[in-house]
């Protein structure tokens, strides 16, 4: 919802005078009250003083009956006097539409006047006070916690739920300093807070507790207590926790000690309402973001608006805090805030400790892992938690994975290991017995699929998958021999091995095996054809063409050509247009059969499509399945035409133990109700195009950026040291990949060259970690 100043009331004083005279039949004198979108006075009828409210004409009617609502609710359950309460007009009704002279309708509310002084015209405040006001919030919330309302689900920018939109917006801060104040939090938040917020209780909140809507009274010893709470216009349903930080925010300002203001605060609400350890974890990086809010809001407003004082009033005073803020250490702030609250310490984490015990874990791996499963990064992580797009180290740190597409929608996600566990519960076996479940997921499964692909096996893993394949071929042509495409990696048993040009020509590698010969990748940026026409996927498609005539005239034509829809360790390359159709028209003419391995890009990832050779227009006889698929539960599955899968049911029995029982299917099922039910398609082809769009622009700045390419949420960057050379800037990549993780983020690398940077997130990924991505490789590559 934006508000407008066109749509703020203006209306006569002696207008409004017999307004309230004919609605509420009350009369008084009448004196403006500062508003900024609205229209307010004091109405003062000598024994009770109101206040009359006209709403600008873009609140929605229920964001008003919202208010009315929640005062009138207070009233009742709280009892406090401290809230303003509704006047009925004549007809019974809080809210009276109005008619003004010049024939504009209106909608008027008047609430009964608390006496009181605001928060920011009363000096230095005790501990006391501000324990009280601290309590009194709690208390608020408290009364507010099972209050519901249609209105309360708004859009607001002052929700902490939509904090993060400023990350798209703190160019419009002009002072590089200041904006990098502003950067550094929002990391920090982005990859530390956000990632726990899902889990952070939530309710109807005031959202606007700042010291010119808390009034204070002294009592007779001089002790401000608080008077009165005013202007419920920004309400919400938002976290909870954001009420505390957002007064926190505003009276910490000017203050020498704001974390010992936060603790008083903090101490007094935990009397009323127990904050939890995860609502006390992120309170102080709350008022820190409500400040970068604020200052990034006036920045906008300076930009647009340089005649309303109303929005900048805090903003310098804002600036000199965040100034002060950003030293102060958020576990540190945890800790105190948890004293305050009287609650134990957390045990002590710190850094050197996470490196030993990083060191004791490597040594433990040496000693009795087999020492070919290598580690990511120079400084290895230990990584101990999951959920959406990010990874938690044993700190609790959070990192944002752009590279494990296994998680398909997400780490851990809860309907996935509900689904898992439930079924867990009830029984786990083999395919031998009849289960429901099997074969409602092969129909659900083959239904994403054009014919004649209708016949389902499963297994435990890619490899699995890709060996099934191969016999399946193998058996229904009688013949041995197949073609792979450079690059390739489809598994890790023997014959996928001797079969993937990325395992067996590389370290430790005997080369192909005899039976099986490959192709070039088909790479329109670096490779022998190049550009974008259908020409250079058909002049690739030729060189399929050539070694199947090449094999059969040496008898030993294909069984197979088997090809990733989208080259992954190729080094993430879209195959060309046309290249596949081609492919297969010749694989086909010499009786071949032509298989698609989706095992990383399947299930959705490239979001216009569920599969991903379906963007080249084909229909394959057989395609294998692989990690998306179990979202980390081990789940592939093959699927093929009814022909092939008669010719395998020769009178050999296939089985495979584990391959379709009826909890890795309970996953399966669920991972595909949360790809419809969360819409993940559509956002990998949305985010997808995003960040594509990020990269290319990345690239205008940046010579290292060569090429930008992928479909939904598959994608590669490739960096060289020369646009026209393409001289692969391996090293660069190796270094910009170490420099991303500085900022929390897991990128790695792909390709020949190790020069392609690698992006397949689960789909959970949004925009904003999109910008949080762009923002880290431009810094990395300003760097070089
Ligand atoms: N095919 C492709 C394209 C792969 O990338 C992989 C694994 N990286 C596999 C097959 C093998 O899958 P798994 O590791 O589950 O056996």
């Amino acid at each position: 919802m934006t508000l407008t100043m066109e749509h703020r009331p203006a209306l006569a004083a002696e207008e409004v005078s017999s307004f309230v005279h004919q609605f509420y039949g009350l009369d008084g004198t009448l004196e403006p009250l500062p508003a900024e979108w609205d229209q307010n006075f004091l109405l003062d009828c000598g024994d009770k003083k109101f206040v009359v409210k006209i709403a600008n004409r873009d609140h929605p009617d229920d964001v008003l009956e919202l208010q009315n609502a929640a005062l009138d609710w207070l009233l009742a359950m709280w009892k406090s006097g401290l809230t303003p309460e509704v006047i009925r007009s004549r007809d019974g009704s809080g809210i009276a539409e109005v008619r003004a002279g010049d024939g504009t309708t209106w909608r008027m509310r008047v609430l009964t006047w608390i006496p009181g002084s605001p928060l920011a015209s009363v000096g230095e405040l005790s501990n006391h006070s501000l324990d009280e006001i601290g309590f009194t919030l709690g208390q608020l919330d408290r009364h507010l916690e099972v209050f519901e309302h249609t209105g309360m689900n708004r859009d607001l920018a002052w929700d902490f739920r939509n904090a993060q939109w400023i990350s798209a917006s703190t160019s419009r801060i002009k002072n590089p300093g200041r904006r990098a104040i502003v950067e550094k939090i929002l990391l920090q938040y982005r990859g530390l807070i956000v990632p726990l917020l899902d889990d952070m209780p939530q309710s109807v909140i005031h959202n606007d507790a700042n010291d010119e809507n808390i009034l204070l009274a002294p009592d007779s010893a001089g002790i401000h207590n608080v008077a009165g709470l005013l202007d419920f216009g920004d309400m919400l349903r938002s976290y909870t926790v954001g009420e505390l930080a957002i007064a926190c925010a505003y009276i910490i300002l000017g203050k020498n000690d704001p974390l010992g203001v936060v603790g008083s605060l903090a101490a007094g609400y935990y009397r009323s309402r127990k904050l939890s350890d995860s609502e006390i974890h992120v309170l102080f990086p709350l008022v820190c973001i409500r400040l970068c809010v604020s200052v990034t809001n006036s920045a906008i407003a300076i930009e647009e608006d340089p005649d309303n004082k109303h929005r900048l009033i805090s903003d310098a005073a804002a600036w000199e805090m965040l100034e002060q803020l950003q030293d102060i250490n958020w576990r540190e702030a945890e800790d105190k805030l948890r004293a305050a609250c009287g609650r134990v310490a957390l045990p002590k984490r710190d850094d050197v400790g996470d490196l030993q015990g990083v060191e004791v874990l490597l040594e433990e791996r040496r000693q009795s892992v087999g020492p070919s499963l290598s580690l990511a990064y120079e400084q290895p992580l230990e990584i101990v938690k999951g959920r959406g797009q990010y990874l938690f180290d044993s700190s609790d740190r959070a990192w944002l994975d752009c590279v494990n597409n296994v998680p398909h929608v997400g780490h851990c996600h809860p309907d996935v290991v509900t689904a898992m566990s439930k079924q867990a519960a009830i029984l786990n076996t083999n395919t031998r017995y009849l289960h429901p479940l099997l074969a409602r997921f092969a129909a659900r499964l083959t239904a994403t699929l054009p014919d004649p692909l209708d016949v389902c096996y499963f297994v435990n893993s890619g490899s699995e998958a890709n060996e099934l394949a191969l016999r399946l071929a193998r058996t229904h042509t009688g013949r041995r021999d197949v073609i792979v495409v450079e690059g390739g990696y489809h598994g890790n048993t023997s014959a996928l091995i001797d079969l993937s040009p990325y395992k067996c020509e590389g370290p430790g590698g005997r080369g192909l095996a005899a039976w099986a010969r490959k192709v070039a990748v088909p790479d329109r940026y670096r490779g022998e054809f190049r550009g974008r026409g259908e020409d250079v996927g058909t002049a690739y498609a030729e060189q399929v063409g050539d070694l199947c005539g090449e094999m059969v005239a040496s008898e030993h034509a294909p069984a197979m050509f088997l090809c990733e829809s989208i080259l992954g360790c190729g080094g993430q390359v879209v195959l060309p247009d046309g290249y596949l159709s081609g492919a297969f028209d010749k694989v086909r003419a010499v009786g071949g059969l032509c298989v698609v391995d989706e095992v990383q890009v399947g299930m959705g990832r490239v979001g216009t499509h569920w599969w991903a050779f379906e963007t080249q227009g084909v229909v394959p006889d057989i395609i294998t399945v692989g990690k998306p698929i179990g979202n980390g539960h081990p789940l592939g599955a093959v699927v093929t035409t009814r022909e092939i899968a008669d010719s395998f049911d020769n009178g050999m029995e296939y089985f495979s133990t584990f391959g379709g029982n009826p909890v890795s299917i309970a996953v399966g099922m669920a991972v595909m109700d949360v790809i419809e039910k969360e819409g993940l398609r559509e956002r990998a082809d949305r985010v997808g195009k995003y960040l594509r769009n990020g990269f290319r622009l990345l690239g205008k700045k940046h010579a290292a950026i060569g090429d930008v390419r992928g479909l939904g949420m598959f994608m590669g960057v490739e960096l060289v040291r020369d646009r026209e050379t393409l001289e692969p800037a391996t090293e660069e990549t190796a270094v910009l990949i170490e420099r991303v993780k500085g900022d929390g983020i897991l990128l790695s690398a792909e390709g020949p060259y190790h020069n392609v940077l690698k992006i397949k997130p689960p789909l959970q990924f949004r925009e904003t970690d999109a910008d949080l991505l762009l923002g880290s490789v431009d810094r990395a590559l300003e760097l070089f």
